[in-house]
């Protein structure tokens, strides 16, 4: 495994949920694995008034909570501490920049990270912040946390002031779905078998189904959830981004930009839905009172921090289609929701029909394959054999490619590799600008259509799989959505 270059990992909102669960968690392992440079430090920033001794013990407690007690010895806590720093710094006050930058000191050597684990509304202060106090070094680098945006125009906004201190080089924009390990597997699975490529396309697919479906509810994130819905919170992004990396081309090389590239082809391909057809191919829900795992829960409307009137979909489902050689008539199916009856991420190729049937068979389903990215990452392929005995008779079975028990190692979290990512300088795994606005390009029309419609989302109860208008969207054209075989 590569160390890094000595860095500054520099983080705003250092304090928040996000850094406590996920950031300090991740920074945490990839410490424990050596593969930190030995004086790369982690400098949190907030308003809070708090000494570093004080902050030590809130991410001591947090580690214990989000890092399994196996992993935390106090001697690597230790260890891990001395990386760490807190300075107060509030991001609409400019002169903090400056205490900042006295903090950094000025070694050029040094990787400079700045993560804006902040709301987006503070972006533009903490870059200007940055340029006025001379903090953007040629080797520093920003990371952009969801959401980027509203809408296009939002979107286009907070590129336009992050880009007016940073080149496009120097920032990451975080989809933690692309730093996920099935998702680098499915690259490997596609452009690293010669027997795969040639089955991936229209020819031999006959839809494609995308789902990232949670049990869980809005939790304490309603007022935040309420304004933006799972169009935006989940489409726009980790869905569209996991439909780019199954549908692109096979890049030139691995060069970041040759994948972008062709990510970006795919968005750009994307059938616009306007007007009556968003009202065909899209069904948007919200949940109401129902059970989950056999214990009761309250309808979306009833969450703390959520308007009672709210029209914001808890659930979508679409048809899209990629107009290209590729993939002209095959559907993609994407679905995602809260509250929904399991937590599972996964992408499913069925394959087309056979053109006859010879054996008599316990299922005609065609032939799919399951990319599973949680729970259980893996591959596994369905297909029919015979079933033992004299008659010639077909039943389902699987090719199954659990990742855990063929490679038993660790589970890299999403965020570990996309946190080192940026201090080696890999930009593959982040999204372009231009990725970024075509995929609102192809999602703002159908929140307008919505919107315009004046219809309330279709209600499904929590704990089941969204309302019945997702069955029937897939179901018109004679498919049905994914069920375990
Ligand atoms: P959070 O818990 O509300 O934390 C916000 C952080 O920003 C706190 O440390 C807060 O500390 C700091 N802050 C607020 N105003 C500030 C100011 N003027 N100057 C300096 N610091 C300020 O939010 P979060 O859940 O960690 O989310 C952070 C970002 O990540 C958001 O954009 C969110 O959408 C995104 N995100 C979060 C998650 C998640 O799981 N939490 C997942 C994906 C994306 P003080 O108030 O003390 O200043």
């Amino acid at each position: 495994m590569q160390t890094t270059q000595p860095f500054d990992m520099v983080i705003f909102g250092g304090t928040g949920d996000l850094a406590m669960r996920k950031l300090l968690p991740a920074l945490y392992h990839r410490h424990r694995d050596g593969q930190l440079a030995e004086d790369g430090r982690i400098i949190c920033l907030a308003r809070d008034e708090l000494s570093r001794e004080e902050f030590l013990e809130r991410v001591r407690v947090r580690l214990h909570e989000y890092v399994q007690a196996h992993y935390v010895s106090s001697e690597q806590w230790e260890q891990y501490a001395r990386r760490l720093d807190y300075l107060r710094l509030d991001a609409m006050q400019i002169e903090d920049f400056a205490r900042l930058a006295g903090f950094l000191g000025d070694d050029p050597e040094r990787v400079r990270v700045f993560y804006l684990s902040t709301g987006p509304n503070l972006f533009s202060a903490i870059c200007k912040g940055l340029g006025t106090g001379g903090l953007v070094t040629p080797g520093a680098r920003v990371v952009l946390e969801k959401p980027l945006g509203t809408d296009l125009e939002s979107a286009r906004r907070i590129n336009a002031e992050v880009g007016a201190v940073f080149e496009e080089h120097q920032i990451y924009r975080i989809d933690h779905y692309l730093g996920k390990e099935t998702v680098q597997n499915l690259m490997a699975l596609r452009f690293g078998n010669s027997i795969v490529e040639p089955l991936w396309r229209r020819t031999w697919v006959s839809h494609v189904q995308i789902t990232v479906a949670e049990t869980l509810g809005v939790g304490s994130r309603g007022g935040f959830y309420d304004k933006a819905g799972a169009m935006r919170d989940m489409v726009q992004n980790h869905l569209l981004q996991l439909l780019c990396i199954v549908a692109m081309e096979p890049p030139a090389s691995t060069d970041p930009d040759a994948i972008r590239d062709e990510k970006l082809k795919i968005l750009r391909s994307l059938r616009p839905l306007c007007g009556a057809e968003v009202a065909r191919h899209s069904v948007r829900g919200q949940y109401r009172a129902g059970a989950v795992g056999g214990e009761p829960v309250k309808g979306y409307l009833q969450e703390d921090g959520i308007d009672p009137d709210s029209l914001t979909e808890t659930f979508v489902a679409l048809r899209a289609e990629i107009t290209n050689w590729r993939w002209a008539g095959t559907p993609f199916y994407l679905r995602t929701g809260k509250r929904l009856q399991e937590s599972i991420a996964e992408i499913v190729l069925y394959f087309r029909d056979l053109p006859m049937t010879l054996f008599p068979s316990a299922s005609h389903e065609p032939n799919r394959l399951v990319i599973r990215l949680q729970p259980d990452e893996g591959l596994r392929l369905a297909l029919l054999a015979k079933q033992p005995g004299d008659e010639m008779r077909l039943r389902p079975v699987q090719l199954n490619l659990a990742f855990a028990e063929t490679f038993k190692a660790r589970r890299i979290e999403a965020y570990e590799r996309l946190l080192t990512d940026v201090i080696h300088g890999r930009l593959t795994l982040f999204m372009r600008r231009d990725e970024l606005e075509a995929a609102w390009i192809w999602v703002e029309p159908i929140l307008k259509a919505w919107e315009a419609s004046g219809e309330l989302p279709k209600s499904y109860t929590a704990g089941t799989w969204g309302p019945a208008a997702s069955t029937a969207l897939i179901s018109r054209d004679g498919f049905a959505w994914h069920e375990e075989i």
